[in-house]
């Protein structure tokens, strides 16, 4: 912090800094009450086979509306929860909380569904918890087979520990969980290194995806991203779908899966079990 009394300009700059510290250590106090007392909810959006339209997995996405009845972004509150440390038993309450709902779905439908659960694993929470017992007694837990949890992963979380994350990601393979890397496109995007790791799927960034058409370069992002992952042998979701066009666009251009406004937003775990189980699915 600059600490100089001679122009009012530095002192507004401390004051602004000390206002932000300020807010931050508030927000990781409510956050922190809030995980405590399972304040937080969980919200499903459906990720679809473009070719049928047909609901493959839903994303789990977590949702924090705070004391005063303020809906707090996910962008602002996951960072406050991975600086303080928060993230680990956040993490560990999505991942519970998102199969618990599976499991729920399923007895529902007096049978296992057809369908996955996907599950945000932050970097911090792969380098400091252990990941694969956690979501192996978690499975366990609620009756569940490997095959129907995938976790996405960002590429941040990969390169920050390559070896450890190779043996992390071999673990959950083994015990039937498929991997998918988040966001691609917005990394570092080190092919001689994702060749390596046992990834399942390319989730392609929405940032490339939803003002897809007319721009000729987001177009061109997304070849590359199709043609490499089919080459690796890897399966594609394009997140942040907006509209018909973009979704049958996609589809032309070999991408099998999609997630987006166009089919739905985030809903309940009520609203996505109708959805899930209507005779259009
Ligand atoms: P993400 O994992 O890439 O999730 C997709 C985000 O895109 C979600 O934002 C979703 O609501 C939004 N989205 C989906 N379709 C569309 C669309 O058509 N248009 C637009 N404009 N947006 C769309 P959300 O829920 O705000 O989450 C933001 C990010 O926060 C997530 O990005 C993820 O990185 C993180 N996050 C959310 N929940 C969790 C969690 O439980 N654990 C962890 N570690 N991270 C989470
Ligand atoms: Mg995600
Ligand atoms: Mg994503
Ligand atoms: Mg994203």
């Amino acid at each position: 912090v600059r600490r100089s009394k001679e122009t009012g300009q530095a002192e507004a700059y401390d004051t602004r800094a000390l206002d932000r510290a300020r807010a931050r250590f508030a927000m990781e106090t409510a956050l922190r009450r809030a995980v405590e007392a399972e304040q937080l909810q969980l919200h499903y959006q459906p990720i679809h086979d473009l070719a049928t339209g047909r609901i493959v997995a839903f994303e789990a996405l977590a949702r924090w509306t705070d004391e005063n009845g303020s809906e707090i972004a996910p962008a602002d509150f996951i960072s406050v929860a991975e600086e303080s440390g928060l993230i680990v038993p956040l993490g560990r309450w999505v991942l519970d909380r998102a199969l618990r709902t599976l499991a729920a779905w399923d007895a529902r439908a007096g049978a296992p569904l057809d369908v996955q659960m996907a599950v945000n694993i932050s970097p911090i929470q792969l380098q400091r918890d252990r990941v694969p017992p956690l979501v192996a007694e978690t499975l366990a837990a609620h009756g569940l087979a490997g095959n129907r949890l995938k976790l996405e992963l960002t590429e941040s979380a990969l390169i920050a520990d390559p070896d450890g994350s190779a043996e992390t990601l071999q673990a959950l393979k083994a015990a039937g969980v498929t991997i998918a890397m988040d966001d691609f496109g917005t990394g570092y995007s080190n092919l001689a290194f994702l060749q390596k790791l046992p990834i399942d799927t390319l989730k392609i960034d929405r940032s490339f995806v939803t003002g897809m058409m007319p721009d000729r370069d987001k177009i061109a992002i997304v070849r590359a991203v199709l043609s490499l992952a089919t080459a690796l042998g890897m399966a594609t979701v394009a997140e942040g779908i907006e509209s018909g066009a973009v979704s049958q666009t996609l589809s032309a251009l070999g991408c099998t899966y999609g997630q987006g406004y166009h089919f739905a937003r985030p809903l309940s775990a009520e609203q996505a079990y109708q959805l899930l189980v209507a005779p259009s699915n």
